[in-house]
């Protein structure tokens, strides 16, 4: 794979994503990107409230907060932001975290913006989409199956400009997926092996994905 052009100062992954729950297929793809990529580090930033989905359908923020400080805690190259969270607007944009991760870090660093393929493949329909792809490097992460030539199929069809500035890796860990452990908790199922035990821990500590009192 051919990587994009380093410029000096740090390389930061921003690693974005509901994260209801984190399981460990995200934290084999950041740990991944951050190798290939010769990250400094990787930041995960859980949504807020973001646009292409109701709030209503999707875990209280602090509950997916707390479970990805737990589920990142061991890697010292992980940090965890709450820039989307806390963010007072309503509605958080891709935009706006990478203009605020941008002034943050300030003009000498290389943004990594790192998502699933499937999002990444609705690109051209986030707000400011092409100043998006012109101050970021995107990575999308597929699961085994969705091949890579489908992912880059798409974009291309829809925005060939945008092509370049996204990278696609296929990540085998991808198998899992946090609708699938949600379904497991609901079902009585174990999910042991899926999410670091200590998100397993507070999962059933808080009754999460139980009922429905914990979305917001
Ligand atoms: P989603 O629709 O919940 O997820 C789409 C797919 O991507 C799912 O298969 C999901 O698997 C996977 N995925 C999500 N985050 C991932 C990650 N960090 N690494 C690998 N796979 C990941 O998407 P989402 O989580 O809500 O949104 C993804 C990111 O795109 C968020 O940061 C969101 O703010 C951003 N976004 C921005 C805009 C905009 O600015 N207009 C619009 C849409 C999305 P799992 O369910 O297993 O995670």
């Amino acid at each position: 794979m051919q990587l994009p052009k380093i410029k000096n100062g740090l390389s930061i992954g921003i690693m974005g994503g509901t994260f209801d729950p984190i399981h460990l297929g995200h934290l084999v793809i950041a740990e991944e990107v951050r190798i290939q990529f010769k990250l400094d580090k990787v930041i995960f930033v859980p949504t807020g409230h973001p646009p292409h989905k109701p709030a209503a359908g999707v875990t209280n923020p602090e509950h997916r907060y707390l479970m990805t400080v737990l589920a990142t805690m061991n890697n010292p190259y992980f940090t965890v932001s709450r820039v989307e969270i806390d963010c007072l607007k309503g509605t958080t944009y891709t935009i706006d975290t990478i203009r605020f991760f941008k002034e943050y870090f300030g003009g000498d660093v290389n943004l990594y913006f790192i998502t699933g393929a499937d999002a990444i493949m609705e690109i051209t329909s986030w707000k400011d989409y092409k100043e998006l792809v012109s101050i970021c490097h995107f990575i999308a992460a597929t699961r085994p199956g969705y091949t890579l030539k489908k992912v880059k199929d798409t974009i291309r069809k829809k925005c060939p400009e945008v092509l370049e500035q996204i990278s696609v890796l296929e990540i085998p860990a991808m198998q899992i997926s946090s609708t699938l452990i949600r379904e497991r908790v609901r079902a009585g199922k174990p999910i042991k092996y899926l999410t670091p035990d200590s998100v397993t821990a507070y999962i059933y500590k808080n009754g999460l994905y139980r009922d429905v009192s914990h979305k917001v």
